[in-house]
């Protein structure tokens, strides 16, 4: 398995590649990364760039300030990223369009369908779509955090075969290469074990907000989704012309050979559970996970509101599933006081089930 079978490519672009100095925009590596985009859209692929950089262009415009603050590195990053898209259309002689995103949008269901709307339509009109967090209105609450988690769920929402993750290390190594000089490159993952997870240090860049642990959970989220996915080092000019060529620059992760649902990959890989429901396992097993009514809830936490995600759990705190409520916590917690064969039947009539069978994802352990 290579890029040569690959039809539709999202293309990871860290902060260290764009603004190495920290000083606004540096064409220097970004050359290379073009022209490797440019020869993938003449061989008939499409391409999705997903670029970090903003807040790293421009941190140069706020010289005198604080840069810890949460509020100049919003501003940092609104200044900057016009720099970076402006930098990145210099390259091209096709058109581009810019999709600024943050987990709020991909974790509801509505927005989610709405970005692969968008991301189709522009492919289809051979528009580079180049995507960022949205990092200049987003709270902790709504952020992904990092652009290798968020390249793998645009990677997700737009149906991409490949994701390439261009970062300043050469791939996996089995320990830290800068401690240990006999540190081995992997050339191919299959599964991502705890092993190969404890395989990880810290970040290594200065730039930007991703290490290579944020980097083996993008690969987790797309090669789950049937994404091959490559961690590939971008300073390197080889890089692009063996990728090119069908050859393996980096460490390539395998996608799974069953990979999950759309909407169970949407579930457990992207949404984030907003409350939780408390089961009882027994019941959750005789009901073969398939629907859940009033009357199997033992209690509810947090608070949520109907059509949000939650994690669904048993008494013992045991992880069962994650899902959505077609309830809000304020309807589950006002049924609970009632008398619960009457309201629970009339409600249920009207809702239809607390959790419906296509909107359930079972961690992997619960299944048989
Ligand atoms: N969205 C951030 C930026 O554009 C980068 C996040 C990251 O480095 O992963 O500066």
């Amino acid at each position: 398995m290579s890029i040569e079978t690959s039809q539709r490519i999202v293309i990871k672009i860290g902060s260290a590649l764009i603004a190495p100095e920290q000083d606004g925009c540096r064409s220097r590596y970004l050359l290379n990364i073009a022209q490797f985009i440019v020869q993938c859209r003449a061989k008939g692929k499409e391409v999705l760039l997903v670029s970090s950089g903003a807040v790293a262009a421009g941190s140069h415009l706020f010289k005198n300030k604080d840069k810890s603050s949460v509020a100049v590195k919003k501003a940092m990053a609104a200044a900057g990223q016009t720099e970076m898209i402006s930098t990145w259309e210099r390259f091209f002689d096709f058109p581009s369009a810019q999709l600024l995103l943050t987990h709020g949008d991909l974790r509801d269901r509505d927005r989610y369908n709405s970005i692969r709307e968008t991301l189709f339509t522009l492919l289809e009109q051979g528009i580079l779509p180049i995507i960022n967090e949205n990092d200049a209105v987003t709270t902790d609450e709504l952020k992904v955090g990092d652009n290798d988690n968020l390249s793998a769920m645009v990677a997700a929402a737009a149906d991409a075969d490949c994701l390439i993750i261009c970062s300043d290390v050469n791939g996996l190594y089995d320990k830290d290469p800068n401690k240990n000089p006999d540190a081995r490159l992997l050339d191919t993952v299959g599964e991502l074990t705890p092993e190969i997870y404890a395989m990880t240090g810290g970040p290594t860049s200065s730039v930007g907000t991703g290490g290579m642990r944020t980097k083996l959970q993008a690969a987790e989220k797309a090669t789950s989704h049937g994404i091959v996915t490559y961690i590939v080092n971008g300073f390197n000019e080889d890089t692009f012309s063996g990728l090119l060529n069908g050859a393996n620059p980096g460490t390539r992760f395998m996608p799974y050979d069953t990979p999950m649902q759309e909407a169970v990959h949407w579930m457990t890989h992207t949404a984030s559970e907003q409350g939780e429901l408390i089961v009882e396992a027994s019941e959750f097993d005789e009901l073969s996970c398939d629907e859940l009514s009033c009357d199997d809830i033992v209690a509810v936490n947090g608070d949520f509101s109907a059509g949000e995600t939650v994690l669904v759990r048993n008494e013992d705190g045991q992880k069962l599933a994650k899902a959505n409520s077609n309830y809000s916590s304020c309807l589950l917690n006002f049924i609970a006081q009632q008398d619960k064969d009457i309201v629970t039947e009339k409600v249920q009539d009207s809702i239809g089930p607390v959790i419906s069978q296509n909107d359930i994802a079972v961690f992997e352990e619960r299944k048989s």
